[in-house]
């Protein structure tokens, strides 16, 4: 069996089949150190979550920048310990190890960054699904233990894969959480999402106002860029190296965030498997999309609605798009008379495709 795994494998996963991968390229890098308009830049990066995480922040004051990147940090590592899937004293092993034997008191922010995710796996009719725990671990994608499962622990795995079997209660004595026996709980999907939030209201809180805050892929984008109004964040090509991208988004005060296939996976008789799973199946899902980018404002939701859309496909992604307000979206397809960028129409004119050989087309008219 060949493999194919990402080298930063090495580093503590935030689940068992984290990512560490930077989606988007950042373009503002090649012209900020001249002519910028503030004076300082602080930049941090660190292995935190299973990924890469760097923080940049730009301003005046760079002690006040360096309190806040130190801050930063500070949270981020407080959310893994949190939300870590490996970490045991977290709140999400703590609740693995209780399944279906008794309810768990977790922090308020656990149960409700789980709420936020059974909130989305019943708006994506399940193509989202936290409780996908018992999967993710079976296939081990991005750890030493990667194999194709056993067909009848897979099944099994899928029987536990349900949303609606997970209970949060808010009562006087705090936040309570129950799980059905043998349920693994997996906040993947959108724990990097909410951790991108917290960060970006804590250096909002600290009076920073510009930034740049990138957990692996999962960007947001605080204020202006420091050379120009807008920030250029390059979108990774799907068939390409790392580092090429198929487009541009200039954007501010936004969070982008890219799901794909691509990133992490491993081959095994010359087929692909990546870690992303048809909660249905418990195989990787199927999808007729090459890459997922959602563009809004709330990084939690774009984190969710990445993951999903690439499991949902084209065509249920789009009708879900149109209901959805203020989130905009890049869909690469490969299709039979090549390959298609849909952009919903809110990005449009804020994207511009660099591969001439993809089409763009409206996403949602
Ligand atoms: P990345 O982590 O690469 O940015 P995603 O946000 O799409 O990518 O999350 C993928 C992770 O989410 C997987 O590693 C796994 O932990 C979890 N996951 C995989 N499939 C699903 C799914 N259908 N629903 C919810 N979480 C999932
Ligand atoms: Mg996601």
């Amino acid at each position: 069996m060949s493999k194919k795994i990402d080298p930063s494998r090495s580093i503590v996963y935030l689940t068992a089949a984290a990512v560490a991968v930077i989606l988007l390229i950042f373009l503002y890098a090649t012209n900020t150190d001249t002519g910028s308009r503030s004076s300082q830049k602080v930049r941090r990066e660190s292995y935190r979550l299973g990924t890469i995480v760097r923080i940049t922040l730009y301003g005046d004051d760079s002690e006040k920048l360096n309190k806040a990147v130190d801050l930063s940090m500070k949270e981020i590592g407080r959310l893994e310990d949190l939300l870590s899937v490996n970490i045991p004293s977290s709140d999400v092993s703590r609740l693995n190890r209780a399944s279906g034997k008794y309810r768990v008191k977790v922090s308020e922010e656990t149960g409700f960054l789980l709420e936020r995710a059974l909130e989305w796996s019943e708006r994506t009719e399940g193509t989202f699904d936290p409780t996908i725990g018992k999967i993710v671990k079976l296939w081990g994608i991005g750890t030493e233990s990667t194999a194709i499962p056993d067909p009848k622990q897979l099944k099994q795995a899928v029987q536990l894969t349900d949303f609606k079997k997970v209970s949060v209660v808010h009562e006087e004595g705090g936040t309570f959480v129950q799980t059905a026996k043998g349920q693994r709980i997996d906040l993947g999907g959108i724990a990097k999402g909410y951790v991108t939030d917290k960060v970006r209201a804590l250096l909002i809180n600290e009076g920073v106002s510009s930034a740049l805050i990138d957990l692996g892929g999962n960007i947001a984008v605080l204020g202006s860029s420091p050379k120009s109004e807008k920030w250029k964040l390059g979108l990774q090509h799907p068939f390409r190296a790392r580092g090429e991208y198929f487009g541009i988004t200039e954007v501010t005060d936004v969070s982008v965030v890219t799901s794909g296939p691509y990133e992490r996976y491993f081959e095994s008789g010359g087929v692909r498997y990546h870690h992303i799973f048809d909660p249905l199946t418990g195989y990787p899902a199927q999808s007729d999309l090459a890459s997922v980018t959602i563009i809004g404002t709330d990084s939690t939701d774009a984190d969710a609605l990445s993951t999903s859309l690439f499991v949902m496909g084209f065509e249920r992604s789009i009708s879900l798009l149109q209901e959805l307000k203020n989130i905009e979206a890049v869909l690469v397809s490969k299709k039979p008379e090549g390959t298609i960028v849909y952009v919903t129409q809110g990005i449009s004119d804020a994207f511009i495709l660099k591969d001439h050989d993809m089409k763009k087309e409206p996403a949602v008219q």
